[in-house]
């Protein structure tokens, strides 16, 4: 592989609210060391059509992920399998729901949940599920345990893609709005954690990108068409470069960016340009 990459997907964290609440990102922004763009997702604003979309470059009126009920492994071609067809090896520490759509389906927890198989697509895997989430108990892991978690899959593994996806601020957003003091803290303690452990993951080599599926309302929702829900941002570490400031990202073309910058073929189902040379 060319080079390495590392996806953070902060679930609902929209581009508006992470521009007001994250320090350390937009520290490195200011200082030249981190970029960012204006993403725009794709419609519906609702977290599984996104999350597919981010992984296969289709919209969900292609690749037919329309809302968080599906379930079913698509049969398109994705970050995860473009990169096992390169000869690279991926990893993720995420939702269910993407080890349904790229993994295997149904989602089996004795199969699935755990993952050390170099013969699946998700080669290294550590899935968690959120089941009984509710008000009193969000159900997301600790930011903090899961941002080792990733460390120590890297360092036993050096995966060339690695897909990091959390849903604290998703979570805590449904149920406290998004223009909210619960929001607000968790955003300093993830912001504070990144400012710790992006340099380490730089080290080991890796192009970090941070973005979200959506963004969320000051009431807690997404789903529709407003730009607090439908811009997301799309911060870069890295030495690639990319196009102009004001340029407005598709979520459609993060899937071959990273695989331009892997180094990877890109299939031709995905026919956005990519945006990282
Ligand atoms: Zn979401």
């Amino acid at each position: 592989m060319k080079n390495k990459v590392i996806l953070l997907v902060l679930d609902g964290m929209g581009y508006h609210y992470a521009r007001r609440l994250m320090g350390n990102l937009e520290g490195w922004v200011e200082s030249g060391e981190a970029k960012i763009w204006r993403g725009q997702c794709v419609l519906p604003s609702v977290s599984g059509p996104c999350y597919a979309s981010i992984h296969t470059g289709l919209t969900p009126q292609q690749h037919g992920v329309t809302t968080n009920y599906h379930q079913g492994k698509l049969e398109c071609a994705d970050l995860f399998s473009a990169v096992r067809a390169a000869g690279g090896t991926t990893a993720a520490i995420a939702h269910s729901f993407f080890s349904d759509y790229f993994q295997a389906s149904p989602f089996n927890h004795l199969r699935d949940m755990e993952v050390d198989d170099k013969s699946r697509p998700i080669q290294h895997a550590r899935i968690y599920t959120m089941a009984g989430e509710n008000k009193a108990q969000p159900a997301t892991p600790s930011e903090i345990d899961l941002y080792w978690q990733m460390s120590l899959l890297i360092e036993r593994h050096q995966p060339d893609y690695f897909l990091f996806h959390s849903c604290i601020f998703d979570s805590v957003g449904h149920h406290y709005g998004f223009d909210s003091i619960e929001i607000d803290k968790n955003a300093y303690i993830v912001d504070g954690a990144l400012s710790n452990f992006i340099p380490r993951w730089r080290a080991a080599g890796y192009d970090v990108i941070v973005t979200a599926d959506h963004g969320q309302t000051a009431r807690g929702h997404h789903g529709g068409t407003e730009d607090l829900v439908r811009d997301v941002p799309i911060y870069y570490f890295g030495d690639a470069e990319g196009p102009a400031a004001d340029t407005l990202i598709k979520q459609t073309a993060i899937a071959p960016s990273i695989l331009q910058r892997l180094g990877v073929a890109i299939p031709a189902s995905m026919t956005e340009a990519p945006v990282w040379a």
